[in-house]
């Protein structure tokens, strides 16, 4: 069959789905069984799991991504007033947790080739306002947390994870979600640890932020009908920790496949137009996304859906340009490396159970390319 003809998805859960689905469907059953949907053994058991796969002591699930940096922040005491480091290339969630909690986001420009927060531009953006540092993994690529953490204790500032790309990725041998203060994680479907719907979860070491997160995501009660904080409503719910229990043993070896695949397209895209990702020393990638850049990025993306190649962009309009965020100021050339991010990346298929066939057909097809 030739080329032309396979059509590659950007991403397809069926192979996943397929291979899980007696254990989804018995965790549905279990559920139903129990008849009992909202904080309860499903809940604490994934929790458990979850946070020993991370190497943490707590794991408290909640309702998405966004609500588990949030209930960091609130947790953290941090609010009107103060000044939260973020990184100007990222999901728009990581910006929109510190505005949820009354702070404001200060951000800060990435490195180019590891798309991460550049620790050498942390120090120059902190004031007397900072409290803290999200240092986001992105495209399942650990920050440079040695250096982020070293700045934040010289400067007393708290360090939070936006581990929501990079479940299982590992920085100097230890596991995202263990690398700061608390981290925040989403099990939206789409990550590498996906739920079959909305769900997040925090993990951390410290037991008072643990409790606290815990009571806020739980209309700030600590025992029933009894509220020390004004709290919200943000719990994992037992369907959804269900589906998690049964994927996670799963994960590190749908990583691993990632891994695989990254591996291939490495080996076998030749383009000099295109600039592939690099890996960090001390970083383990887990592939959330594979990100390339190309000076005619368009042009890249039109020759490969031509050829029935699905691709995406993360993320096509820098935070700072959006209308959102027109608040902070910042005009097109303020934040370079995050706008050429921006007009450059574009994510290649990517998902556990390609086919060989189809990994090869990416390759060719952006290999064919010609700027
Ligand atoms: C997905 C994502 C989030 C938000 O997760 P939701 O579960 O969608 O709320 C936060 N940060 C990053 C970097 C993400 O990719």
């Amino acid at each position: 069959m030739p080329n032309e003809a396979i059509t590659v998805p950007f991403v397809s859960f069926r192979p996943m789905e397929q291979e899980l689905d007696a254990e989804l469907r018995g965790a549905f059953a279990r559920v139903l069984q129990n008849s009992w949907y909202i904080e309860g053994n499903e809940d604490a058991a994934f929790e458990k799991a979850f946070a020993a796969y991370c190497g943490t002591e707590y794991c408290i699930g909640c309702g998405n991504g966004l609500d588990s940096l949030v209930l960091i922040l609130r947790a953290m005491g941090i609010g009107p007033g103060d000044e939260v480091i973020v990184p100007s290339n990222t999901f728009i969630a990581t910006v929109l947790s510190v505005s949820y909690a009354g702070a404001t986001p200060v951000l800060v420009e990435p490195l180019l080739d590891t798309y991460n927060i550049d620790p050498n531009r942390i120090e120059a953006a902190i004031t007397p306002r900072t409290k803290a540092i999200i240092a986001v993994h992105l495209y399942g690529q650990c920050a440079q947390m040695d250096a982020v953490n070293t700045i934040a204790q010289a400067h007393g500032l708290k360090v939070i994870e936006d581990a929501a790309q990079a479940h299982g990725a590992t920085w100097q041998g230890r596991r995202s979600g263990s690398l700061g203060d608390a981290a925040g994680f989403s099990f939206y479907p789409g990550k590498n640890l996906g739920a079959l719907g909305d769900a997040g979860c925090v993990t951390t070491n410290d037991p008072d932020l643990a409790k606290k997160v815990r009571a806020l995501g739980n209309y700030g009660s600590d025992y029933k009908y009894h509220h020390i904080y004004k709290g919200q409503n943000s719990r994992l719910d037992e369907l959804q920790a269900a589906f998690l229990s049964a994927k996670l043993p799963h994960l590190d070896r749908m990583n691993a496949e990632r891994r695989r695949i990254a591996d291939c397209y490495r080996a076998g895209i030749t383009n000099t137009a295109v600039t592939l990702p690099t890996v960090a020393e001390g970083c383990e990638h887990v592939y959330h996304i594979f990100a390339v850049r190309c000076k005619s990025r368009d042009a890249l993306e039109a020759h490969l859906h031509e050829r029935g190649i699905g691709t995406n962009k993360h993320y096509p309009t820098p935070i700072h340009l959006q209308g959102a965020y027109r608040e902070l100021g910042l005009d097109r050339g303020a934040l370079p490396i995050a706008e050429e991010i921006s007009a450059t990346e574009l994510s290649l298929p990517m998902f556990y159970g390609m086919t060989e066939e189809q990994v090869r057909a990416v390759i060719e097809a952006v290999n064919s390319f010609k700027e």
